[in-house]
């Protein structure tokens, strides 16, 4: 077991050095010194829903992610996933809110935890029921490195789960298999929402929201849109970066826009878009398939 990864570091090494990130670095270090600059209306604190979700806190990100929260919990009110919702859909948004996630079910996600029950925050979990528990080293090399791009690193088991579930955070459904939706037909699509919230709920009750794998716009179709609540499930949570803002229509089966936090990115590469969220068009909701 000791070969699994434990820091972001080794992931870095994995993933390789890219100077396309350094320069991204710079282009939004600058982003956000400007939008700071000419910030007169303070505008971090418009009435909006602003999600955001991570993969991975590895021991080396722990320091960041609770200096990240800290930073948030200043201009924002932490909610769940499920009351994040309910307000988007009941016009219920006043002030800013924000509703953090955890996708692809990694251990290292108990370090989350602590530090977001130390502050009372839950977080929604989306888990890949066939990576629960995963025990061989190759069984996990081969899945991190084909679905995930990533080294091997551990993945939650049911214990965990449970754990975090009797900790007050939600679970949903990342999908089996960590597919790709826009490349199943509508049978694989539904069997695969079906079968893995059953699975889920076989051990956590009901599971109501769903996370498409990858979640760019181009990772999921109408077809699978329409899927996801047909089959029960009450949201459905893309990749694609936004925030939602009060509005008295179009508040029904929202695809929840979520923006991708990476501790160990500098904070400016975070909130550069938390500020070009909030200067969004208040009354744009996407929802290209309604
Ligand atoms: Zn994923």
């Amino acid at each position: 077991m000791s070969l699994l990864t434990k820091n972001y570091l080794e992931v870095k090494k994995y993933k390789g050095y890219k100077v396309r990130d350094s320069i991204k670095n710079i282009v939004l270090k600058i982003g956000l010194k400007l939008y700071e600059l000419t910030d007169v209306k303070n505008i971090l604190l418009r009435p909006k829903i602003q999600f955001i979700y991570i993969h991975h806190v590895f021991d080396d990100e722990v320091f960041n992610f609770e200096k990240l929260i800290l930073k948030l919990m200043k201009t924002n009110t932490f909610i769940t996933h499920s009351d994040a919702i309910s307000r988007i859909e009941n016009n219920m948004i006043d002030k800013p809110y924000i509703s953090i996630s955890s996708d692809d079910g990694f251990k290292n996600n108990l370090n989350a935890a602590k530090i977001l029950d130390k502050y009372n925050i839950k977080c929604c979990f989306f888990i890949n029921p066939d990576s629960i528990g995963l025990k061989d080293f190759d069984d996990i090399k081969n899945y991190c490195k084909n679905k995930l791009n990533m080294p091997p690193v551990e993945f939650l088991d049911w214990e965990d789960i449970l754990y975090l579930k009797k900790n007050g955070h939600e679970i949903g459904s990342h999908s089996i298999g960590h597919l790709n939706f826009s490349k199943l037909n509508e049978r694989a699509i539904n069997d695969n929402l079906i079968e893995s919230k059953q699975i889920l709920e076989s051990k956590c009750n009901k599971i109501n929201h769903f996370a498409y794998p990858y979640g760019r716009l181009i990772d999921f179709n109408k077809m699978s849109y329409d899927a996801v609540f047909k089959t029960g499930y009450s949201s459905c949570s893309s990749a694609i970066r936004g925030c939602h803002f009060p509005s008295k229509t179009n508040t029904k089966r929202i695809i929840i826009k979520r923006d991708i936090v990476i501790m160990d990115h500098n904070f400016s590469n975070i909130f550069y878009f938390l500020y070009k969220n909030s200067y969004g068009n208040d009354q744009i909701f996407l929802n290209p398939f309604l």
